[in-house]
């Protein structure tokens, strides 16, 4: 039986998650939030007290963490070593730690081989940054998602204050996110790139629902 497997990438901010998760709940298929697997590595690490950017600590991290996702009333939980970590994932910190842990190979080699395994169990919806050109290269349906550094940015920094009353600075998380867009690109294996085969849609002056629409126009055609 084929599977229906949509990959949706881009940079941070694009409006991946929010656009992902819609298109999930409409064709009611599962979502998976492949950011959020590269977080919790990140997250190990800084409670291990460990450089997210050392290689050798983060492969032997990567060779024995135990990450599961689950679906509660069709939201993706996920688990690290046991305890659900969806919410502690979230900070500035752990954003830029799943950037570094994100360069090294022995991490996305093990996150890459779970996506795969779970794109074959069910009909998914998958964002994250190379999963058109890396994760599913044979997947049916691509999207690669833009926006402007400053849009993303403010989406962003919304997001964090309707969350947190103590919050980054704008310029902090226009910092942060443009830290991660040049780790992203320009990293050897796997990097954040439009596979060739994909619609790529710039959303700097579009509401989430004329994304999604346009992204369903595509698939129902
Ligand atoms: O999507 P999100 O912003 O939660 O991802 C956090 C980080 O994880 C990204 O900045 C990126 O470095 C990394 N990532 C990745 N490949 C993916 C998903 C996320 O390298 N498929």
């Amino acid at each position: 039986m084929s599977r229906i497997n949509i990959a949706i990438d881009g940079p941070a901010g694009a409006g991946k998650s929010t656009v992902a998760k819609s298109i999930s709940r409409i064709m009611g298929i599962v979502y998976l939030d492949t950011g959020a697997m590269y977080r919790t590595v990140a997250l190990k690490a800084l409670n291990s007290g460990l450089d997210t950017k050392d290689a050798a600590s983060l492969t032997n991290i990567a060779e024995n963490i135990d990450i599961k996702i689950e679906y509660k009333s069709n939201e993706q939980r996920i688990f690290l070593d046991g305890t659900d970590v969806s919410e502690m994932i979230r900070t500035p910190e752990v954003s830029i730690g799943a950037s570094n842990v994100a360069v090294i190979p022995a991490v996305r080699i093990k996150l890459v081989e779970l996506q795969r395994k779970i794109a074959q169990e069910m009909d998914v919806v998958m964002d994250g940054r190379d999963i058109g050109t890396f994760v599913l290269p044979n997947a049916k349906y691509k999207f690669f998602l833009i926006a402007s550094l400053d849009e993303r940015a403010r989406r962003r920094y919304d997001e964090l204050c309707a969350k947190n009353t103590e919050h980054p600075s704008f310029e902090e998380v226009r910092n942060d996110i443009a830290y991660r867009d040049k780790n992203d690109s320009s990293r050897a294996f796997a990097p954040l790139s439009k596979a060739k085969d994909a619609i790529e849609i710039d959303t700097t002056s579009l509401s989430p629902q004329e994304v999604i629409e346009l992204i369903l126009s595509k698939i129902n055609k």
